[in-house]
């Protein structure tokens, strides 16, 4: 096992590796910029070095300054965490040629995933359903074009390979629209992403979106570890995730979850990973993989038990999947509310110091953060600022375990998105599950008026 590991990214996420490192007796060394440098997860990590300023094009996502920091320290392996570096393939391969285990899949798998068309490609070889669509990237041959959208049926949505984030996505409702839908999308993609390649699926109407976590060894062995429902998103962006999801009878899980797996062993894949469905009429349609640790992993660990964090890192050390599939039971039900700093309806973000931290606690109660009384929460990050995760026997007890934590929770000083959380955890239509992913902005848009 790795006697020390580099920690590269900040936040909920830094501190939550940290513990990972601490419980497994490794030794953690917190990168930092500037902004972080009084954090207090950076005071208590064992050993912490300023990586640059606040902007984190100078800091977390500079590569030279991060593998320096590993070199200096001696560290072993580097973890990734998520967003940042965690995704990029050639930040990947700079840590393993500079000598260190990178804490997730080979460069080759980031890269084939962080393609979309080398992804869903890679997919349909593999047995895993995708969305209908064109058979990679679009030619530039208008009649090919307007065959294909035909062929696929209105209305589509051209989306660009690079894509991510939610970002360069077009959906088009007429043939009148397609060319110049096809083109500007092209022309964002190229100036956005630098791969102005596109493709074309089918626009699905009013579907979920449910994904599977996998976890796989370097000796493939990969399994899957359930579903997570993480249809309440507002621009494309998770607010509310949970396990298992509302309705979803268990064999179609396991039929898609078996998939994946079996996916993972063909590409011969290795960490943790999500496969990513829109789920619409009883099917799985896959949209992408991320090849990397999800903000909404800890629904997952408390209905299976099993610590994802410290699995990613025991099976880059090469160790075996302590578990097989027959072994891994699902317990009760989790939910979990993403804590964002900003105003809880107009989204305006609001960083600032906290004057009061109340944290929620009792049975069935988890809460990830770094922020603490006396935190100042820098403006030059995401405003996500911590999660609060409930389990009970039943999505009923947790349901009613989210109130109550929502409602002991005292956040002063700056805003935040709890008075939105009550509000949700109350509504009848997400309290009797199974909403798509439109609910939220719908639900947003009516409360304006
Ligand atoms: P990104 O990497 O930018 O998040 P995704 O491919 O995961 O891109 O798509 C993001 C979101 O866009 C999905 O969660 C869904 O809301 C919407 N979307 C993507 N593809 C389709 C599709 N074929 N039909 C309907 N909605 C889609």
């Amino acid at each position: 096992m790795f006697k020390k590991i580099l920690i590269a990214n900040r936040g909920e996420i830094a501190l939550r590796v940290q513990r990972a490192c601490r419980e497994m007796g490794i030794k953690a060394v917190m990168v930092y910029s500037e902004a972080d440098r009084d954090a207090k997860y950076v005071r208590l990590a064992d050993e912490a070095v300023c990586i640059g300023p606040a902007a984190s094009a100078h800091s977390y996502l500079s590569m030279p300054a991060i593998i320096s920091a590993a070199e200096v320290t001696d560290a072993e392996a580097i973890h990734p965490g998520y967003g940042f570096l965690s995704e990029n393939a050639d930040f990947a391969e700079r840590v393993e040629k500079s000598g260190f285990t990178f804490i997730g899949p080979s460069p080759d798998s980031i890269r084939m995933m962080g393609d979309k068309v080398s992804a869903k490609q890679a997919m349909i070889r593999a047995g895993v359903p995708c969305v209908p669509g064109s058979e990679g990237a679009l030619p530039d041959d208008p009649v090919v074009i307007k065959r294909t959208a035909k062929a696929v049926g209105y209305p589509v949505i051209i989306k660009a390979a690079g894509g991510g984030g939610g970002r360069g996505m077009r959906v088009v409702h007429t043939e009148a629209a397609l060319l110049h839908a096809v083109q500007t999308t092209k022309a964002e993609a190229g100036a956005a992403f630098g791969n102005p390649e596109v493709y074309m699926e089918k626009f699905l109407q009013n579907p979920r979106h449910i994904e599977i976590q996998i976890l796989a060894d370097q000796h493939r062995n990969a399994v899957y570890l359930g579903e997570r429902d993480c249809s309440m998103q507002r621009r494309h962006q998770k607010v509310i995730e949970e396990a298992p999801a509302p309705g979803i009878p268990r064999r179609l899980i396991e039929k898609i979850g078996e998939r994946c797996a079996a996916a993972c062993k063909k590409i011969g894949y290795r960490g943790a990973g999500t496969f990513e469905f829109l789920f619409e009429n009883g099917e799985f349609y896959f949209i992408e993989m991320n090849t990397r640790v999800q903000v909404e992993h800890p629904v997952t660990e408390w209905i299976t038990g099993i610590d994802i964090v410290r699995t990613q890192i025991a099976v880059a050390a090469g160790e075996k999947l302590p578990f097989t599939q027959r072994q891994i039971q699902l317990r009760g039900h989790a939910i979990e509310c993403r804590i964002n700093a900003e105003d809880a309806y107009k989204f305006t973000p609001s960083p600032g110091r906290i004057t009061t931290w109340h944290a929620p606690g009792g049975p069935g109660v988890r809460v990830d953060s770094h922020a603490y009384a006396n935190y100042f929460v820098p403006p030059n990050y995401d405003s996500m600022i911590g999660k609060i995760i409930v389990h009970g026997d039943t999505r009923e007890q947790a349901l009613a375990r989210m109130r109550t934590a929502l409602a002991e929770t005292v956040i002063e000083g700056i805003k935040t998105n709890i008075p939105l959380h009550r509000e949700l955890m109350v509504d009848a239509s997400f309290v009797a599950g199974g909403t798509n992913i439109h609910y939220l902005e719908e639900w947003l848009s009516q409360r304006e008026r």
